[in-house]
């Protein structure tokens, strides 16, 4: 049999290439990483947690604002921009080197280049040490994506989601184009900052593949907060002027802002990765085709994460390469082989008030079964009777008739993402409303809502 240089090459060293190097590693595996940029890859430099830090930081204005309700006096306040991104600098620097020790440690050969493929088991890197060629039994392409920037008037004055953590000045006054999970958060999070945030989405509602009643609940609670959400709304041009960008919406409509913003979606990152040398077939969308064990067309190559992905989350890319590695190498001692579900994939958006959000919506569920029971809440969390936020809760059940099972759960509320965790446990192990209903409530908590639904909503 050919001897190659190592068992198994990964190009990317975010979210889903880590894992899957360091576990193959731990079992035995001679593994290479070839990382272009900064170890951790979006989630840890430029997506999830740096992004939920500054989600932190903006909490902290309705935090002063509400303290006066319970009885606290709080001088002026001040929010520092510069101090913030050097914190946050500072922390993805120390994960950076925590990913790096992880892979060390488990014995990991790492690279810092840009990997092309050459063939169906070599890969080349380009370091600042001149160029490496090494022979792999196995290739994964884990190389994520990268945001979508559409053709329009302007669009070199724009800015992606990319830039937007180390932007030299805060914006103060700041537009957003797109209605999906980044638009929506950074409009919450930048709002809360103290900028003026203008909202444009081109649909009739912001995010889209979520259940209609959340989208419609948070759009209203975002504008509460401050957001100027403009829906139905398209940019047809960006000029820069001497008083901050001009951009002029479809309708005529003029709004001036320091800084704009398109979070319209992201697209695989495959140019450059010689994917026509190995004959890797892509799809429309410029996704790696894979079959249910992540190969490629061509059978030493496999991809996974957002290059390949429908669902690009964090987690997603973890338990892709978790399954990968027991297909690969065998389970671990004692384990079955993992399969990744792609069933009931929790999800939070971490707009204020935030989403979480499990299974199936209403509109799906009504397609799937007959006879489809909602169970729906609409309140004022305790906290707010004294803190005068307005802010309002919804939480939302989805019942299949027929089975009594629970086929979705939807909250917009203060810390829905931790909250709606749990309750995916319980829907992965088939939890029917009964089970909710059994189930005793932790009193005083916005949590206990869900197990003390007693009433379906009114048909329609
Ligand atoms: P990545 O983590 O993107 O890693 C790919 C790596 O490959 C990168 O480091 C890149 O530099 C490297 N690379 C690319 N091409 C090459 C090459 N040819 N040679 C060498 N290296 C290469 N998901 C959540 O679950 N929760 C969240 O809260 C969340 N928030 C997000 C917020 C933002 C603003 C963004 C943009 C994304 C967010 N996501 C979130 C999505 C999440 O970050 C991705 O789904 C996840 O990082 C995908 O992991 P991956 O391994 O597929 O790719
Ligand atoms: P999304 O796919 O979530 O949303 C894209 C948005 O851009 C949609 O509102 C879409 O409108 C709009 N859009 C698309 N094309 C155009 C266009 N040509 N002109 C105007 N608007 C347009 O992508 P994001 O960029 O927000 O995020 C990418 C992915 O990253 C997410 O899907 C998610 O998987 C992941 N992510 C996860 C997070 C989390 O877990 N909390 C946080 C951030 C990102 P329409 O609604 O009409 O289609």
């Amino acid at each position: 049999m050919k001897d190659f240089d190592c068992d198994l090459f990964v190009i990317g060293g975010g979210s889903g290439g880590v894992r899957a190097a360091r576990m193959a590693a731990q079992r035995g595996a001679r593994v290479v990483v070839a990382e272009a940029a900064a170890l951790g890859g979006t989630c840890v430099n430029v997506g999830c947690i740096p992004k939920k830090l500054y989600s932190y930081a903006a909490h902290y204005a309705e935090a002063f604002e509400e303290a006066a309700g319970f009885g606290w006096t709080v001088g002026e306040t001040h929010f520092d921009w510069g101090r913030l991104k050097a914190a946050r600098a500072k922390e993805i620097t120390r994960l950076n080197g925590v990913y790096e020790q992880l892979l060390r440690g488990a014995g990991v050969h790492l690279l810092q280049g840009w990997a092309t493929l050459c063939d169906a088991h070599t890969v080349q890197v380009r370091t600042a040490d001149g160029d490496q060629r090494i022979t792999a039994r196995h290739i994964l392409i884990a190389t994520g994506g990268t945001p979508l920037v559409p053709a329009v008037s302007g669009r070199e004055h724009v800015v992606t989601s990319d830039h937007m953590f180390d932007l030299p000045e805060f914006p103060k006054r700041l537009l957003i184009v797109g209605g999906g999970y980044i638009a929506c958060e950074f409009a919450s999070i930048f709002n809360g900052l103290g900028a003026q945030v203008t909202q444009v989405q081109r649909a009739a509602r912001v995010l889209g593949g979520f259940d209609a009643d959340v989208s419609a609940f948070v759009a209203q609670e975002m504008r509460k907060h401050g957001v100027d959400l403009k829906l139905n709304a398209t940019v047809a041009a960006i000029e820069k002027r001497a008083d901050g960008l001009l951009v002029t919406l479809s309708g005529g409509t003029q709004v001036v802002a320091d800084t704009v913003l398109y979070a319209t979606g992201r697209y695989p990152n495959v140019e450059g990765l010689g994917l026509d040398a190995a004959g890797v077939a892509c799809d429309a969308r410029h996704s790696i085709v894979v079959d249910a064990h992540y190969r490629t067309s061509v059978p030493s190559i496999y991809a996974l994460g957002d290059v390949s992905t429908q669902k690009q989350l964090t987690p997603v890319a973890l338990g892709e390469a978790m399954a990968l590695v027991d297909h690969l190498l065998g389970p671990a001692a004692g384990k079955a082989a993992r399969q990744m579900d792609y069933a009931l994939i929790p999800t939070a958006v971490f707009t204020h008030p935030n989403i979480g959000t499990v299974g199936l919506t209403e509109e799906e569920a009504r397609r799937q079964f007959k006879d489809v029971t909602i169970y729906r809440s609409e309140f004022k969390a305790l906290r707010h009777t004294l803190s005068g936020s307005q802010e309002r809760t919804l939480m939302k059940l989805v019942v299949d008739a027929a089975s009594d099972r629970v086929v979705g759960l939807h909250m917009v509320g203060a810390d829905a993402g931790e909250i709606v965790q749990g309750f995916a446990v319980a829907m992965k192990a088939g939890a029917t409303k009964a089970v909710f209903d059994s189930t005793i409530g932790i009193h005083p908590t916005a949590a206990e809502e869900f197990v003390t639904m007693r009433e379906p909503a009114p048909a329609g």
